[in-house]
């Protein structure tokens, strides 16, 4: 049966493990040795490793793991990935068999160029690109890129799990309170976040669903963020483009 656990790396990193009784596959595993201390506990082959963008905190584990389990790598094809044996882009589609997974790959540009997400079994590893009630910055690609990403993401169906690569839930739903007091989805999902890390459990997998009626940057297109957006950059916004690039300025500052 298979079942989703996180490894928490670094400061606020999660290594994703999806497994059986037997069998692993990691995504983004920047530490190999969190992983490895992980998968001999649990008496687990690792088969597989993703990952969704080429930044040192998601791949440096690679090589490692790699030689220890001489297991394929997926990365994106227009990235420089450790150890990569299979190039992944829009369109591919991963097996694996042995754990009853079968991933997806959609182009997620935006954080960087090549980043991509994998989705399947109603769950998606989206990396850097979508946060828990915000999303990642906008290093490599363009404005117009990340916004399309997101929306993209957001157009999954709603129960669908989000496994996001780091832990910055309550920071996000901080500022989306500042872009939205009134929304009590926000206030509701303060209450239960902030409960989770006192126990310092994760706040994920979140839902596309929760996401939609929490996350500012899936909202660019309501009245009260677009109006907010507005006034907090003293300018006229006229599409949700421009709603979502005011959104990301003022969150790198807050
Ligand atoms: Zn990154």
């Amino acid at each position: 049966m298979l079942f989703i656990e996180p490894i928490p790396a670094f400061r606020d990193n999660y290594i994703w493990v999806a497994r059986n009784n037997q069998y692993a596959a990691a995504i983004d595993p920047g530490d190999a040795s969190a992983v490895l201390d992980y998968l001999d506990g649990e008496k687990l082959e690792l088969i597989a490793i993703f990952n969704t963008h080429h930044h040192s905190d998601h791949v440096d584990g690679n090589l490692e793991l790699q030689t220890r389990f001489s297991c394929p790598i997926y990365g994106p094809e227009n990235e420089s990935i450790p150890g990569k044996t299979h190039s992944l882009a829009e369109g591919s589609r991963v097996d694996l068999p042995e754990l009853g997974l079968k991933l997806d790959v959609f182009d997620i540009p935006g954080h960087t160029s090549g980043h991509i997400a994998y989705h399947g079994n109603d769950m998606l590893f989206c990396g850097d690109t979508l946060f828990g009630c915000g999303c990642g910055r906008v290093f490599e690609g363009t404005m117009a890129e990340m916004f399309a990403s997101l929306e993209r993401l957001s157009g999954l169906p709603e129960a669908t799990l989000v496994y996001c690569a780091h832990e910055y839930t309550l920071c996000n739903i901080r500022f989306a309170l500042d872009v939205e007091p009134d929304n009590p989805e926000l206030a509701a999902r303060q209450a239960g976040a902030t409960r989770l890390r006192n126990k310092d459990m994760p706040t994920l997998p979140s839902t596309i669903g929760l996401e939609r009626k929490t996350n500012p940057f899936l909202r660019c297109a309501i009245p009260a963020v677009a109006a907010m957006a507005a006034k907090h950059a003293m300018a006229k916004l006229d599409s949700p483009l421009d709603v979502f690039t005011a959104l990301r300025i003022w969150r790198n500052t807050f």
